[in-house]
């Protein structure tokens, strides 16, 4: 699903330059392919931020990249998040307000973020994509109508074994070749402007250790999902709760009387949000909240026939 998401935030990396523009010293697509190499995947109850100290790698390399952009004011708090301000080119910046901009540097748990080799597929031609390192991952019209609007693009993905990287790694590169334009083109004409890439971002943290005083901006953008030309004007918060149901176990050989399986008693948790009440993702939309159930382990089953086991698959 994530490869999928990943794809269509891509995209956005190809705009052209006008004509009275000098072009950034690097495009968006060099840095993008630069950031994708750096595995910053987060984790899940590290008890601390970064949850991944890998994280610091490309925290430390965009905050050197900031500086040479003549970016003030450059820091990495103690959780991960580089913060930088972008002064403004007006005869009085105070005049408008300092806007933000937010990306963030992690990668999901749920996929390898390592090795990852990243696939240009030059003036995409229509049609499904299959990624060649797992011909199993094919990024289908069916359940990306969008790709019916990218014909003559080209589009990055991952070769099929690891996430790409471009939640939120595009909005990253996006944001550096934005500011790297307004240094080349001191005529175009902006106020200050305040830039944040934060660590966990996939784990729920730690926005709430966020400077947003000593950032300085009134108003801020998250450059993350969504199409090109897409603007959302309000989010939603989550909680994760983890419900841990416990069992007895011995060698099921020996079981009878002994054995408690938690699995069932996970299953009749789960059997109480019924899919025809408003309560899933799948069955809701717009501003409904929801409850996602995404872990589960399942233990072994075992029989004395063949036959046995057929029959309860
Ligand atoms: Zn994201």
């Amino acid at each position: 699903m994530k490869l999928f998401c990943t794809l269509l935030m891509s995209l956005v990396l190809f705009s052209a330059v006008p004509a009275q523009q000098k072009a950034p010293t690097e495009s968006a697509m060099s840095r993008f392919l630069r950031y994708v190499k750096i595995d910053t995947q987060s984790a899940e109850d590290a008890g601390k931020f970064p949850s991944t100290d890998k994280q610091l790698v490309l925290a430390n390399l965009l905050a050197n990249e900031l500086k040479e952009l003549g970016v003030q004011n450059v820091r990495i708090s103690e959780e991960g998040i580089v913060y930088g301000m972008v002064h403004g080119n007006l005869a009085d910046n105070s005049k408008v307000p300092t806007i933000g901009f937010i990306a963030h540097m992690d990668t999901s748990p749920a996929v390898s973020g390592a090795n990852v080799n990243a696939i240009i597929h030059k003036n995409y031609q229509g049609g499904d994509i299959v990624l060649p390192n797992d011909k199993t991952q094919v990024i289908t019209v069916k359940q990306n109508p969008d790709l019916k609007n990218l014909i003559g693009d080209d589009i990055i993905t991952a070769d099929g074994t690891t996430l790409l990287g471009s939640d939120d790694k595009s909005g990253i590169a996006e944001l550096m070749t934005m500011i790297d334009t307004f240094k080349q083109n001191p005529q175009l004409k902006h106020g200050n402007i305040a830039i944040a890439f934060t660590p966990d971002e996939e784990v729920g943290g730690p926005m709430d250790q966020f400077d947003i005083k000593g950032w300085g901006a009134k108003f801020a953008y998250t450059v993350d999902g969504e199409q090109l030309g897409d603007i959302s004007n309000e989010t939603w918060s989550a909680r994760t709760a983890t419900v841990t149901f416990r069992g007895a176990s011995t060698h099921p050989g020996t079981a009878k009387g002994i054995v408690v399986n938690s699995s069932y008693a996970a299953g009749a948790f789960l059997a109480q949000f019924p899919a025809m009440i408003p309560i899933r993702p799948e069955t809701t939309a717009g501003r409904v909240g929801f409850i996602h159930p995404y872990v589960d382990t399942l233990d072994v089953r075992r029989d004395f026939d063949d036959q046995d086991i057929a029959a309860k698959f």
